[in-house]
């Protein structure tokens, strides 16, 4: 408890000599995320200066080994230093799937040499990462897949088709899975390969939502040449890496969103509902409204308490393993109520979602009940978690 305490007035000061006070209180010029990689561009020159700084001293992965650019601190050391950030009102911005779901992947399979590349230029925040794993025809069943990688010389030559792949169009480098043994029983002959974006032979074909958004696209490979060297784990192994990442992915998924300015931002359900009923205060005047939004208020607040009490015991950098899928499944669905519910509520303030002549949080609405369906169906759907939490959690017999 002393080192904690010790540990506190040493952030504090660090934090007061180093966070500018224009990146610190409700309206600092912090942006919401920060993805990194080639295409970042920064709101306020501020807002760099402090994230350089975070760079410098580990902060952006606080609980990185220092080798690979974090400030090897450990979980009890890295909850007080995010306590005394929101105590300041600042935050390390830096998030991204090279962070959530390849690092870790990246330190149980990669090479010396890979970890010290990959993973310091993802802490720094030089590589936004994409997830070159669904295809055409391998999307639940992703062992399926086609993409075929040919040994020529030190090279492999890519050819084929991802599909879903989310901002492929805006990321630096793929974590790509890869049909190195055509022959072999499907999970037997896939690799997993690393690498850029800019390589000759790559192409992206952004796909529109409904929403109006494009957040992800079809991949294409055309004889993209990837060193071998650029293969993580033994060549027909890549499926073991695959693995470990979407049980990664989906404790990642399972955390989404906590503590980001936009989902503090957002009006609650409840500010959505006294606005709606004209209600600002005391109790709410539709008392099945009401019953539906203690529930569902309830549930959220249970699932928050589940998920901190599980993060606290799951080890570091470990992820939660196939009991993330009870998490991935539970939030994607109750996100998806939430959303409903809040379209319910707004009533006719909420059937648009583009154009200039409506307040934003009314179109914020409606984009966020499109973009919540695709919530059971990212990182696996829920179906599929349902498989694996009757497989591998409860340990219920096959078909
Ligand atoms: C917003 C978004 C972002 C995404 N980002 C990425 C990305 O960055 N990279 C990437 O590689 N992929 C990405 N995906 C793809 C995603 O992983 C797949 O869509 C998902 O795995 C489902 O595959 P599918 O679309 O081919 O559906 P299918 O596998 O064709 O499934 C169709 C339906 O059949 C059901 N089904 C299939 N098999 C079974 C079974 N065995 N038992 C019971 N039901 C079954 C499914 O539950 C589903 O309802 C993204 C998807 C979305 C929506």
């Amino acid at each position: 408890m002393a080192d904690v305490d010790s540990f506190r007035t040493e952030i504090r000061a660090w934090l007061a000599a180093n966070c500018p006070p224009t990146c610190q209180g409700k309206s600092n010029v912090l942006p919401d995320m920060v993805w990194g990689g080639r295409r970042q561009t920064w709101p306020h020159p501020d807002a760099k200066l402090w994230f350089d700084r975070l760079v410098e001293k580990g902060f952006t992965v606080p609980t990185w080994p220092k080798a690979y650019g974090g400030a090897g601190i450990s979980p009890a050391e890295n909850k007080v230093l995010q306590e005394e950030m929101a105590r300041i009102g600042t935050r390390s911005m830096l998030f991204n799937f090279g962070i959530g779901m390849l690092a870790p992947a990246l330190m149980e399979f990669a090479s010396e040499d890979q970890k010290r590349l990959h993973l310091n230029r993802t802490a720094r925040g030089e590589i936004r990462w994409c997830q070159g794993y669904s295809e055409p025809g391998a999307g639940s069943d992703l062992a399926s897949l086609r993409t075929s990688a040919v040994r020529d010389g030190d090279d492999y030559v890519i050819n084929g088709q991802k599909i879903w792949t989310s901002d492929a169009n805006v990321s630096d480098w793929i974590f790509c899975l890869v049909r190195t043994d055509p022959e072999a029983p499907k999970h037997l002959g896939i690799s997993f390969l690393l690498f850029d974006m800019e390589s000759p032979g790559v192409s992206t074909s952004p796909i529109e939502l409904i929403s109006g958004s494009s957040p992800f696209c079809q991949t294409f490979f055309d004889n993209v040449r990837v060193p071998v060297t650029q293969r993580v784990h033994t060549e027909n192994r890549g499926w073991d890496v695959a693995k470990a990442l979407l049980n990664h992915e989906r404790t990642m998924l399972a955390d989404g969103g906590r503590g980001s300015a936009a989902g503090a931002a957002r009006k609650s359900l409840l500010q959505v509902a006294r606005q709606a009923m004209g209600a600002s205060e005391g109790r709410l005047p539709d008392a099945a409204m009401r019953e539906e939004l203690v529930q569902w208020e309830m549930d959220r607040l249970c699932y928050e308490a589940t998920l901190k009490r599980t993060m606290d015991a799951a080890k570091a950098g470990k992820g939660m393993g196939p009991e993330g899928s009870m998490f991935k499944l539970y939030l994607s669905e109750m996100n998806q109520r939430g959303a409903d519910l809040r379209q319910r509520i707004a009533g006719h303030e909420a059937l648009v979602w583009t154009g200039d002549d409506c307040p934003a949080d009314e179109r914020q609405i409606t984009r966020e009940w499109l973009y919540g369906k695709a919530s059971t169906i990212l990182g696996g759907t829920s179906e599929i978690q349902l498989n694996i939490i009757s497989k591998r959690v409860l340990g219920l017999p096959g078909d």
